[in-house]
């Protein structure tokens, strides 16, 4: 019978107001799911003798199951729900998912734009194939939005060696050609097929570029990989004859695409696009030689002045160097930075229908979030909360940070959140990879530290299951950023029912508001500091576990509130559209 969670698992998508999802000896189980707008509830979990099942089409119950129905909870746990363990062989955000197949829940109710463009986006990351942080995130975001509009959306990205294949439907070798690197013409392959419902295009060179186990930070010079990249995505335009409206380019890595398109292939027969650049952060800008821009077919010289490709941040090193990104935004036809709230991907980032959780819940329905919990804290060997599911007494809060582990990210209060939230009682899990050693030694050394106890767990490493399954359990998503252009963190955490504790900055100012401001109770929906100092930090997490522990009520309306909080890219689409539409 302990099949029984990965069975309901494996049937997020079923339709049908009844099924019977597997069996057990001479018992089936049966799960009689309610659909109520776009989501499922297992509404009744009920066994019927396998006979019985045969004999007739509406078959007579013969057996309720015995569910365990903790105290105070309406949540139906089987009688044998497997709760995982840190013991467990496969630990579970590594269980064998089913496939996430989204194209059958985008919005239908999306209006449909008047007049319609082909939009290519030029990018090195696209959840959840190939994620680090928020770029990939928003690409399929902003692609999923406009294709829901009625536009043809393309997304153009490397063939990472660590892209999973089975992840991509219809995966077909499309085009060979051979685009420049440094002197040569190097055979690169392009593929098609279809990613999460949005159709990509992967270019694969048969040099060594994008080879590796992670996305960034493989053994080949990733400047030259990004410059190759950029001028193969244009290559293939050219010999395939495709001329979209729109290419959307992204960040440092895709910056020089706007040299090339205006300074070599407009020249050839690319003549419709208008290029756009999407500035997600501003930190990096692709710090490039005169000769290593040479190496995809510019002359590099020509780009060595302030009016092209130097900028302040390059001026006067010696050697000067050139910046992609000053680059890319000289050469774009409109650049978005500021002015453009991101937006989340709201099929993907659905507690209603999230694959990976062991239990689906909703606004209306918040029963499964304590599933989810309690799942989490067992699964990481943090103390349970209390024996009973929902019940109130001996509340624990968990707090949640997911974050790459990198200065803009407030490293230090991260570190300080682990003790303070120790000491306040509470539980905190952080989930983040750190890029510079150095860091990593240092969370290493407070992973070693905190893992021990049942309160603290410090887990370093990616794993986009596991976040969908600690932004499920959290109380709380803690966001401390000394800077975030916008920041994707606290709008999952609330749509998963999270309460943020954020640092007022950027796009976190813009969409939290403290639940202390009497000036905006109406937008109140998390806990805001200014200072980057450990007392700001320390002061918003008492203030948010006093309404966790005391003011039981206007915690659950906060939570309730920030469920319902639409910070999809429904929102913010269209601005997109009115920006790709001013360029044409
Ligand atoms: P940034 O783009 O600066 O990394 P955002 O808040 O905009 O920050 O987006 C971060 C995204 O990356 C979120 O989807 C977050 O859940 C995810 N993320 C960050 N670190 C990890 C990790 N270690 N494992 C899984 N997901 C992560």
């Amino acid at each position: 019978m302990d099949a029984f969670p990965s069975l309901v698992q494996k049937n997020p998508f079923m339709k049908l107001n009844r099924c019977v999802f597997g069996q057990h000896e001479s018992i089936t189980w049966r799960i009689l799911l309610t659909r109520c707008k776009h989501n499922l509830f297992a509404s009744r979990i009920q066994a019927v003798h396998t006979s019985d099942l045969h004999s007739t089409v509406n078959c007579h119950l013969s057996e309720e199951v015995r569910l365990e129905k903790r105290a105070s909870s309406c949540v139906p746990i089987p009688k044998d729900f497997s709760w995982p363990s840190p013991n467990d062989e496969i630990p579970f955000w590594k269980k064998d998912f089913p496939s996430w197949d989204v194209s059958k829940e985008n919005p239908v109710d999306i209006e449909k734009d008047s007049d319609l463009m082909h939009i290519i986006h030029v990018t090195a990351e696209m959840a959840p194939i190939a994620k680090v942080g928020g770029l990939g995130d928003v690409v399929t975001g902003l692609a999923r939005a406009c294709l829901s509009r009625g536009h043809k959306v393309d997304i153009m990205l490397p063939f990472y060696e660590c892209i999973h294949k089975q992840q991509i439907n219809g995966l077909t070798l499309t085009t060979t050609y051979n685009s420049y690197h440094d002197g040569n013409w190097v055979p690169t392959n392009a593929y098609q097929g279809i990613v999460s419902g949005i159709p990509v295009i992967l270019i694969e060179p048969s040099n060594h570029f994008f080879k590796g186990q992670s996305v960034y930070g493989g053994s080949y010079n990733e400047l030259e990989a990004y410059l190759f990249f950029s001028r193969a995505c244009l290559e293939w335009m050219q010999v395939t004859g495709t001329q979209p409206d729109i290419i959307n380019v992204h960040e440092w890595q895709t910056g020089a695409l706007p040299l090339l398109y205006w300074d070599m292939y407009n020249s050839l027969s690319i003549k419709k696009p208008r290029l756009l650049l999407t500035i997600h952060n501003i930190e990096h800008y692709g710090e490039c030689r005169q000769d290593e821009l040479s190496k995809c077919g510019l002359d590099g010289s020509l780009y060595a002045t302030i009016d092209k490709a130097i900028d302040d941040r390059t001026i006067g090193h010696n050697p000067e160097r050139l910046s992609l990104l000053k680059g890319g935004i000289v050469y774009s036809n409109a650049v978005v930075y500021h002015g453009i709230l991101n937006g989340i991907d709201t099929v993907m980032w659905d507690p209603a229908t999230d694959v990976f959780l062991p239990s689906n819940f909703n606004a209306q329905e918040l029963e499964g979030k304590k599933v989810c919990k309690q799942y989490v804290q067992r699964g990481l060997g943090l103390a349970p909360e209390c024996g009973q599911i929902g019940s109130n007494s001996n509340r624990v809060p968990l707090v949640v940070c997911i974050s790459r582990l990198v200065a803009q990210k407030g490293l230090h209060l991260i570190m300080h959140a682990i003790k303070r939230v120790e000491e306040l009682g509470g539980q905190i899990v952080v989930l983040g990879k750190a890029p510079d050693s150095r860091v990593e030694r240092e969370f290493e050394g407070l992973a070693n530290l905190h893992n021990q106890g049942t309160s603290v767990r410090i887990l370093l490493m990616y794993s986009e299951e596991l976040s969908h399954l600690l932004y499920a359990a959290a109380d709380m998503v803690l966001v401390p950023s000394i800077y975030e252009p916008c920041g994707l963190s606290q709008m999952i955490g609330m749509r998963y029912g999270a309460v943020p504790v954020v640092r007022k900055t950027g796009g976190l100012a813009d969409t939290i508001f403290d639940m202390d401001d009497q000036s905006r109770r109406e937008v109140a929906n998390g806990f805001v500091f200014e200072g980057i100092d450990e007392g700001s930090l320390s002061w918003a997490l008492e203030r948010a576990f006093h309404y966790y522990k005391d003011k039981p009520d206007e915690w659950n309306e906060v939570v309730q509130k920030v469920l319902e909080i639409d910070n999809s890219w429904n929102n913010t689409a269209g601005k997109y559209i009115d920006v790709y539409n001013s360029i044409r």
